[in-house]
């Protein structure tokens, strides 16, 4: 999914302007992609819908791409999809109870251990609950997993009513003062009766704070039926979505909290049983669109960056007009915008490269003292301290008022000579290249 979003945003790379037929293409393709990774139809439509509409409606920022305005807007609306704000665990009660419902495979022995080591690393008392009265085998690797963490394990091999099991187990733990019973169920191959209502006894007799729904992501589309067919009966608190370490699309992950109006808790990334994924909405949607930190730095530019000032020197440097006070201003800018060694980091590809640079703010304070001691004129003028008769009478009174040497100010100038020439060139750059490097 990430690669065909990112396809799709690239196609907006290099406009200028989001519009109504650049952003269509790429609302179309960014729908395709959605549907390719198993997203719900409807929920594909009205996601690239409220995009587009958001898409159309926003400000370009000068500083900022629309290609990447359209990601940062993407990335908003695939984490509201997911439900906003990550969701707690609800551990109320004493001891809290916490079920387990889901499909035969799904990963719910796997995942009550996961919490169950989760919750221990927390300093609380679990109890795991073996209540897959089926298959021995399913009691024997709740045991399995339960040794290999330390965590207590109550079973009834000879019991066949599961009911009956977890009710003995809450008496057991009440006694023995655990804090939290994870209760693992048995699930089927597919959604049945007999399922159904086991699961529902087990909800009505013990109560629990959270009633967890354990789902495959790799399982698409049957991810979602399941879902509904299992809320349908049981109102379950959250969704554990498993195995996203596979090659599992993530359309799941977006469809879920669309179709069935219950948030995902947690997400499973793997068999061992070491680490527990808390699910962030946010996280969820950097991964899916896999763009660095393309986000943070929209957001960051968006915050600080003052459009009127971009628009205005932006508008200098396209008539060859860069003076000493818009370059002062730039500087502020960036200033502004924080640590620029950080916010050149953040730029996909560009972070290893800057990792071993020296760039730090102090860089600017010779500069700023130099123009500082500039006449307005001067600032204005750059050609007084270029090529004017009184060029170097000038250049020493600035070096005196700023505390540098004439060869500090000699070196600016010549800095800013060439920066001049670049920017004579970009301009005669034809097209978007030259608007991209003059962003820049
Ligand atoms: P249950 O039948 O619902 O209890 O499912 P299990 O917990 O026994 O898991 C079924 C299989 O899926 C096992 O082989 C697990 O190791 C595996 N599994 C569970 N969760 C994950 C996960 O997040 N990632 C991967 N790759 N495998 C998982
Ligand atoms: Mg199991």
């Amino acid at each position: 999914l990430s690669e065909k979003l990112e396809g799709a945003i690239r196609t907006l790379k290099g406009s200028n302007r989001i519009t109504e037929v650049n952003v269509a293409n790429t609302i179309k393709e960014i729908r395709r992609a959605l549907l390719d990774a198993d997203v719900n139809y409807k929920v594909a439509k009205d996601f690239t819908d409220s995009v587009k509409e958001k898409a159309l409606g926003q400000k370009i920022q000068i500083a900022v791409e629309p290609g990447q305005m359209l990601v940062k807007i993407v990335y908003d609306e695939l984490t509201q999809l997911m439900g906003g704000t990550k969701q707690d665990i609800n551990l109320s009660g004493n001891p809290a109870i916490v079920l387990m419902a889901g499909l035969q495979g799904s990963g719910k022995t796997t995942f009550s251990a996961k919490l169950a080591h989760y919750l221990k690393k927390q300093n609380k008392r679990v109890l795991l609950v073996a209540c897959d009265v089926y298959r021995p085998a399913a009691i024997e690797q709740l045991k399995t997993l339960g040794q290999q963490l330390d965590i207590e394990v109550y079973s009834e091999p000879e019991n066949k009513n599961p009911v009956e099991i977890a009710q003995h187990a809450v008496e057991y733990a009440k006694q023995n003062k655990y804090q939290v019973v994870i209760v693992d169920t048995a699930g089927r191959l597919a959604v049945d009766e007999e399922m159904m209502d086991e699961i529902s006894r087990l909800k009505e007799t013990l109560q629990p704070s959270e009633t967890l729904f354990v789902v495959d992501a790799m399982t698409g589309q049957d991810a979602v039926n399941t879902a509904k067919a299992f809320y349908d009966r049981i109102q379950y608190d959250g969704v554990v979505l498993t195995k996203l370490d596979g090659d599992a699309r993530g359309g799941a992950a977006l469809s879920i909290r669309a179709v069935v109006d219950r948030p995902i808790k947690f997400i499973g990334t793997g068999e061992k049983v070491g680490d527990l994924d808390v699910f962030h909405p946010d996280r969820m949607a950097s991964r899916i669109l896999g763009m660095g930190d393309v986000v943070s730095l929209v957001e960051r530019a968006q915050q600080i960056f003052d459009e009127k000032e971009a628009e205005r020197i932006n508008k200098k440097l396209r008539q060859n007009q860069f003076d000493f006070q818009d370059f002062y201003s730039q500087i502020q800018q960036i200033k502004k915008m924080g640590n620029v060694k950080d916010l050149l980091s953040m730029l996909p590809g560009v972070g290893k490269m800057v990792k071993d640079l020296d760039i730090d703010d102090d860089a600017f304070v010779p500069i700023e003292a130099i123009i500082q001691s500039m006449t307005p004129q001067e600032r204005e003028n750059p050609a007084l301290l270029l090529t004017h008769r009184t060029a170097a009478s000038r250049k020493q009174r600035i070096a005196k008022g700023s505390g540098r040497s004439v060869q500090e100010v000699n070196n600016l100038l010549k800095q800013f000579e060439q920066m001049q020439k670049m920017i004579k060139k970009m301009n005669q750059m034809e097209g978007s290249d030259g608007g991209r490097l003059r962003r820049m």
